[in-house]
């Protein structure tokens, strides 16, 4: 009888656990998956083959009744439009946005009260952060719809993916789910409304990566979901034990996902990739298709603008930093809010037949590219070779102090040799110039960011647009 007590001790933090993330999932649920969700799923599925002129006149038709509403209900934009004269009317097409200022974060944080449109009672808006993967979180608001529309994007990508709603899948995200003392399995909790496997992004020592293998070959899920550096520690696991766990797909997010970690992934879960790219801000959605010739920009979401350091729009297939409007969020409207987010437009149209246009598949935080005298701009994915023909490295990270100096942290394995930090200092002074001073160190481990991602890169060079 002790025995048994013992045993559901044991077992009901673990049950009470997984009630109340059913119950987080049952509360959400009739918001996100409703009837509304699955109509507007449908409608989305259409417009993903619209013109890429009607596409055009869906955002124009959504901007002038942003803008109407802006005008009418949020005391801010009612304070620059009076300034500047305007009024609603003389928004027209998405051409006529440059007339109002950029919105940055600073005037987020400073403007958050009035930034509430009138129409709306803050108790009633869902309430939203960023990571604070660099600096300090940013609070803001999403109104009820804005949520949906973002529900309907990404699972209009999990369809272009292969997963349809109900199918099995398994993510390894940045929620502590597991509480992050807990040193024995189970490091997963089970969603059952949703069929979705939820599994720690903070257990996932060598030691323990063997159970997550267990679970996920008992689940059998069709898609795993992650951050490029989870799936990645996933992979190399497998990769280092000669097998191999085959899924329909493999979906990541929230952190740049470099050429290396693609490969590796990919060879190791035997199916394709699908990145995107979405702000927790809610203006800007970027999804990869089939084809994978880079992300498609989801009009239907936002208006995407991409401009230099002085505000001015660059051309196609030049890098910019992304300025996006959001054409849902009517509670706490966002009308070109900048990132600090690089990427560029492709010039080419995608072969899968779909107009939303193509932005580069790197989308970079301007911070995690390096500067350097000799070479210019030098892209992370860039830098995933050097490290490739290594064996010895079990993770690593590049900080650029300034411009003339990187330190590069590795995490040794006991096949680390000399040869190898030769091999690397070569091919990075051949990627970064001679007048990169490179400094290698040996550290125990690499944090995350308290949001349990993990930067690869992090330049503290400001980058000239
Ligand atoms: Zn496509």
């Amino acid at each position: 009888m002790s025995k048994l007590l013992d045993r559901l001790y044991e077992k009901s933090p673990i049950l009470l656990q997984e009630l109340a993330l059913n119950g987080y999932a049952l509360g959400i649920h009739f918001e996100r998956f409703g009837r509304e969700f699955h109509d507007l799923l449908e409608y989305w599925h259409k417009t993903e083959w619209f013109s890429h002129s009607d596409l055009i006149e869906l955002q124009n038709e959504k901007l002038r009744a942003l803008i109407k509403h802006v005008y009418e209900t949020v005391p801010y934009y009612q304070k620059i439009m009076k300034e500047r004269k305007l009024t609603h009317v003389d928004f027209k097409t998405v051409n006529d946005l440059y007339k109002l200022p950029v919105l940055t974060r600073e005037d987020v944080r400073l403007n958050l009260d009035n930034l509430i449109s009138s129409k709306f009672e803050r108790s009633k808006l869902r309430h939203g952060h960023t990571s604070g993967t660099t600096g300090s979180p940013l609070q803001f608001y999403w109104d009820k719809h804005c949520c949906l529309v973002n529900n309907v994007a990404d699972w209009r990508q999990k369809n272009w993916a292969g997963l349809n709603y109900g199918d099995k899948y398994a993510v390894i995200l940045g929620r502590t789910i597991v509480p992050i003392s807990q040193e024995n399995p189970p490091f997963w909790r089970m969603n059952y409304l949703h069929n979705q496997l939820w599994l720690s992004a903070f257990h996932m020592t060598e030691e323990n990566l063997r159970f997550y293998l267990e679970k996920l070959e008992e689940y059998e899920p069709l898609v795993l979901e992650g951050y490029p550096s989870t799936l990645f520690i996933l992979a190399k696991y497998l990769t280092s034990h000669n097998k191999t766990f085959s899924l329909k797909a493999a979906l990541t997010s929230s952190e740049t996902l470099h050429e290396a970690q693609r490969g590796i992934i990919e060879k190791a879960f035997c199916c394709p990739v699908f990145d995107y790219y979405g702000l927790a801000e809610r203006t800007i959605f970027t999804t990869e298709c089939e084809k994978h010739c880079g992300h498609h920009i989801n009009m239907e979401y936002g208006i995407v603008e991409l401009m230099n350091n002085s505000g001015e729009p660059v051309g196609k297939d030049k890098m910019g930093k992304m300025v996006g409007t959001s054409l849902h969020n009517y509670g706490m409207p966002f009308i070109r809010y900048a990132t600090n987010d690089v990427s560029s437009i492709l010039p080419v149209s995608c072969s899968c037949g779909r107009e939303l246009p193509l932005m580069s598949d790197v989308t970079t935080k301007a911070e995690d590219i390096i500067v350097t005298r000799d070479r210019g701009y030098i892209s992370p994915s860039v830098l995933t070779h050097p490290f490739k023909p290594l064996n010895g490295v079990k993770a690593s990270q590049i900080i650029q102090e300034d411009i003339n100096h990187i330190i590069i942290k590795i995490v040794r394995t006991p096949e680390y040799t000399k040869e190898n930090t030769r091999l690397l200092l070569d091919a990075m002074k051949k990627r970064l110039g001679n007048n990169m001073d490179i400094d290698i160190q040996f550290v125990e481990s690499i944090p995350r960011t308290s949001a349990g991602k993990f930067r690869w890169i992090i330049s503290k060079v400001p980058l000239q647009l």
